[in-house]
Order: structure tokens, then sequence, then C-alpha cells
């Protein structure tokens, strides 16, 4: 394939060349056609090419595109006016990747420690969690514990403490006057689905505002209705301090992040703190204005919920002896593969065989986040292709 030859070798993807993708479909250059199970780690949401949201797109690109913050744009303050009024928060910070939008929420974490708090400058400690993924920028492998995504890119950023989630314990060892933040994914995605205890959510919320630390979520995997909720801390009704978004923002068709808080966080950054040249631009605005409307008005997080209940219970009568365990919540489902019957890779390439495309994570949990779109026939005819190839 020619991407072996011109790519550098950072993905190891499966033998499919895609050409064309529609809903939860998509097709390769033979026109074989495949359910789309990873739906770009959840980026894809809406479905492919969404009607509204490529409407949205093409008539954006008819006005204009990209003007920097350098100027007012129109799209912009009615994208962010809406993410605060769907979420509940003051005010939001728009950024593209989802890593940009965690060094964001970093950065303004640090600088409330420092001005607000009152931590002493350059000593901000934040607690993460063990088997994290918040993105790989030099400053967010500092803080994995996965010694893949640090081999090598060293030296690190001081001032991260990782404990294991679920502990409540360990959490309440880690803080001392510094801390200035608690970062962690509601659920863990490329952790392998890992949902911490029940009530888990809600004891953070608790520890973290009696010892006056910001409560971050990283929900650029969970949020925007992945997990059957809008926002996965609604399960709990968790609201934290900051809330990150990325991925299913821009709809499958463009980055589109966002940092969200309350007017006294956000109120650290001064002109010429922080910025991002893309970040906020009109077409991204319009494209987030879209991909927000969908998931309201197809009632997605609903559908997730119902569907994504459904698909586990499936997958669950289907009692396959492979199986180790099956994580679910809403529509992100984890099924890990007991070792003795070989790596998950190895079922990625099977149900691609059978038209099904998903990846997996780690070496044994086949991950399946379909776009939130998928019917229940559809995830019959998954269910049905399933329980032949989870087969010793
Ligand atoms: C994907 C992901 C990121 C990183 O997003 P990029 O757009 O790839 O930079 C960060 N955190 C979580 C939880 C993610 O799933």
């Amino acid at each position: 394939m020619e991407a072996e030859k011109y790519s550098a070798r950072n993905y190891h993807p499966l033998p499919v060349v895609l050409v064309k993708g529609e809903g939860v479909w998509v097709w390769d250059k033979e026109g074989k056609k495949y359910l789309d199970m990873l739906a770009a780690y959840s980026a894809v949401n809406q479905g492919h090419r969404h009607p509204h949201i490529i409407k949205a797109a093409m008539d954006q690109m008819e006005s204009i595109t990209l003007i920097s913050r350098a100027f007012h744009n129109d799209k912009m303050s009615r994208f962010l006016k809406m993410l605060c009024e769907i979420s509940g928060f003051d005010k939001a910070i728009p950024m593209n990747t989802g890593a940009e939008a965690v060094e964001t929420a970093i950065k303004a974490a640090r600088k409330w420690g420092n001005k607000i708090k009152g931590v002493p400058a350059d000593r901000a400690e934040i607690i993460v969690c063990d088997n994290n993924f918040h993105g790989r920028t030099v400053t967010i492998v500092s803080f994995s514990t996965e010694e893949q995504y640090k081999d090598g890119f060293g030296p690190f950023t001081p001032g991260f403490v990782s404990v294991e989630l679920g502990n409540i314990e360990k959490l309440e060892e880690a803080i001392n006057e510094n801390t200035v933040a608690f970062l962690v994914e509601p659920i863990q995605g490329e952790g392998g689905v890992i949902i911490p205890p029940e009530g888990y959510l809600k004891k953070i919320r608790e520890i973290t505002r009696k010892n006056n630390i910001l409560l971050i979520f990283d929900e650029i995997q969970t949020g925007l209705g992945r997990t059957g909720k809008m926002f996965a801390y609604e399960h709990e009704d968790a609201k934290p301090d900051m809330l990150i978004l990325g991925k299913a923002l821009g709809g499958g068709v463009y980055p589109v992040s966002a940092v969200l808080s309350s007017d006294e966080v956000m109120g650290v950054f001064n002109p010429g703190d922080h910025g991002s040249t893309f970040g906020g631009n009109p077409l991204g605005s319009a494209i987030g204005i879209a991909s927000l409307e969908v998931l309201i008005n197809e009632k997605l997080p609903e559908k997730a919920a119902e569907l994504g209940k459904y698909f586990a219970d499936e997958i669950k009568k289907l009692d396959s002896p492979i199986v180790k365990e099956i994580r679910a919540r809403g529509l992100m489902i984890g099924v890990e593969i007991k070792q003795e019957y070989g790596t998950a890779r190895k079922f990625c390439e099977l149900l691609m065989e059978e038209g099904i495309l998903c990846k997996e994570t780690h070496d044994q949990t086949l991950r399946f986040t379909p776009p939130l779109v998928i019917t229940k026939d559809e995830i019959d005819w998954a269910v049905s292709v399933l329980a032949e190839i989870l087969q010793p």
C-alpha cells in the first residue's frame, strides 16, 4: 500500500482503503461496504457526511472560512453561546484538536491555581489517573502511564501525579496544598472502556470541592451523546469545574474542540495569554453549531442509551466462551477477549472480512463505538456477525 511507502509508521491500520462514507456505512475502493463500528474513535457520532452538517459547512464556505481571532466573526459567538447553554457553563474557549483543548485546560487550571488559589509560581500539581489517555503532546504524554507513549520523547513536563481510577483513598492521599486540579475521563476510552465504580464521579466531585481543587472532565470521547447522556458526568449529576470537548463537536467533518468553565476560571485568561490561529474560525464554528443541532434534534443521546443497552445485552446473550468481560455505557462498548484465544486485533481482522470495522484498544479489548444514528436492524445484523466471529 502506498501509505506504507510515504507515511511515517505511527499507526498500524487495518488493510482497507476507504473512499466513501454515508451514515453508519463506509465503502472501500472495490465497492465493498462496511459497518463503521469505530466512528473515528467517536468523532463521527452524527454519522458520516450528515446532510445537515455538510449543508452548514457548504453554506459557510460560500461566505467566509478563516479570519483568525484578530477580528470578530458572527458564527463563533453563536457556537459558544449554544455550547454554554447546553452544558450550563459560563464561558468557552474554542480550539481545534482534543490535545490542544486538554493543553488549554491544563494552562487554565495552573493559572487559576497561581492567580486565584494562591499556589506559588511553578509549583502547581495536577492529579491524573493511571491508564489515562488525553492526547499526544509532550506535556500530555508526560503524565501518561503507558510506556510506549513516552519512550524516547523525554524530557517531560513536571507537575503531575497519577492515581488509580476508582480509588478515592489514593486520590485523597495525593492532594496537597499545591494541587490545582484533578483531570480525569469519566470513562476511559483508549484505556479499554474502563468504567469507574458507581458513585465515583459524585464522590470525586465532593472531594475536589472540599479541597478547593478544580475537577476537570475530559469528555472528548465520552461527551456529546456517546454514553447515553449528552455528557457522561450527567449519569451521576457530577458537573465538573471544567469540561473538555472535541471529536464529535466537529461532526466528523472538521476538527473542533472546546474547553468550558466558569467566569472565575476563564477570567484568568487575558488577551495574549493563549490562542490558536484556527480556533473558533467561522467554518469550524458553523460546523460545531450544526453538529450540536443534530445531536439535539435527533435525540442522539437518548438513542445511544436505548440502543447501547440493547446492543450490549444482545452481545451478552451470545454467551461467547472467548469473551472475558463486556463493559458498556450507552453506545460505548468494550468486549474483552480472553488471552488464550488471541489478540483483539485478530478479531478485528475477522470482522473486517465480514464487513464490520472496529479497532482494538490495548491488546485484548474490541471497542464498538458506532455512529449514534445506527438503527436496531443494523445492530441485529452486527450481532449476527459477532455470533459467528466470537467463537473459539
Ligand atoms: C481522542 C482523545 C483525546 C485527543 O484528541 P485529539 O483530537 O486526537 O488530539 C484526548 N482525550 C480523550 C479522552 C480522547 O479520547
